[in-house]
């Protein structure tokens, strides 16, 4: 990842209604130290974030990331950030991305410095990884036990399930076992035999003219790729729906796809060992809708 932008900001409440929020950031060396060592996101894992696709410059569903943004804040009892002033601070980073091509700005809000005044947050831009060949030579996948029943995301809100934080060690843990495995890449289960999601990516299922993905009430992170593919998919005349999913719907799909911001749509070519049927051409329209420009 080659860093582009860093932009330090000063975290205003949510109700500041200024037009201007210039003076509460800070443009900083990308390559340079910046964090204090009493930081939580470091120390704790204790913050949130986002990750945007930009593509040609253009920052992609910022209305959505900036909504899962609060709604990570609310579940993580983290003051709601003040969403006039992270709209700034993102087209500040798209202005730093790459003219042509993809490029990925996060988003970054932690408890801040341990007995600090404030939460620290900020914005950095770099260049995407190049997704081309996942997006179409697809990713083999093992299903991993979560460690979880469906009923979990009720019984206890403060394993904070749905938010997006920076928690991410079980996730790349997830990832290195499917490695080990022989495949790229997982998708997590619960115990009781349902589909959750993806350690980076949200999960869709293509049922002849039906697309479903699991419910985002049932403890993962609703993907705002997920989303925006629907309402696309809708718009073409298919029909979508969130539903319970049990495993075994995997292998009797028509196809499978993991999609997320930055990679978008990797068609999933086997599970467990078993080969899977990848549609070429709709993973291609996919990937084409997610490139053009989405707000
Ligand atoms: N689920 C998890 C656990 C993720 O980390 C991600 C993205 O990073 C997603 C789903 C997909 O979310 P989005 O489409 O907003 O990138």
């Amino acid at each position: 990842m080659t860093w582009r932008f860093a932009l330090v900001i000063d975290p205003a409440a949510s109700d500041d209604l200024r037009d201007d929020f210039s003076d509460t950031f800070r443009q900083i060396d990308p390559s340079a130290p910046a964090l204090s060592v009493g930081e939580l996101s470091t120390q704790r894992g204790d913050g949130i974030f986002e990750s945007i696709g930009v593509v040609d410059g253009h920052a992609q569903e910022v209305a959505a990331h900036l909504d899962r943004l609060a709604h990570s804040a609310d579940i993580c009892d983290l003051p709601r950030p003040n969403r006039e002033q992270w709209r700034q601070a993102v087209a500040l980073a798209a202005a730093q991305c790459p003219p042509q091509g993809e490029g990925v700005i996060k988003l970054i809000l932690s408890r801040g410095v341990e007995h600090g005044p404030a939460p620290t947050s900020w914005v950095t831009a770099a260049e995407a990884p190049d997704n081309t060949g996942v997006r179409e030579r697809g990713v083999r996948v093992v299903t991993l036990d979560r460690g979880y029943g469906s009923d979990v995301p009720g019984r206890a809100p403060w394993l904070l399930l749905g938010a997006k934080t920076l928690s991410y060690a079980v996730n790349m843990a997830a990832i290195r076992e499917a490695k080990r495995r022989g495949a790229d890449d997982a998708i997590f289960i619960t115990t009781d035999g349902f589909v959750l999601e993806a350690p980076t990516a949200s999960l869709i299922l293509q049922q002849g003219r039906r697309f479903v993905t699991p419910a985002p009430n049932g403890g993962i992170l609703h993907g705002t790729t997920q989303l925006s593919l629907f309402e696309h998919l809708r718009e073409e005349g298919y029909e979508t729906a969130y539903e319970t999913i049990p495993v075994a719907d995997l292998s009797t799909a028509d196809a499978v796809w993991l999609v997320s911001s930055v990679r978008l749509a990797a068609p999933v070519s086997a599970i467990d060992g078993t080969e899977l049927r990848v549609d070429h051409g709709m993973t291609a329209s996919f990937n084409r809708y997610l490139l053009s420009p989405r707000t």
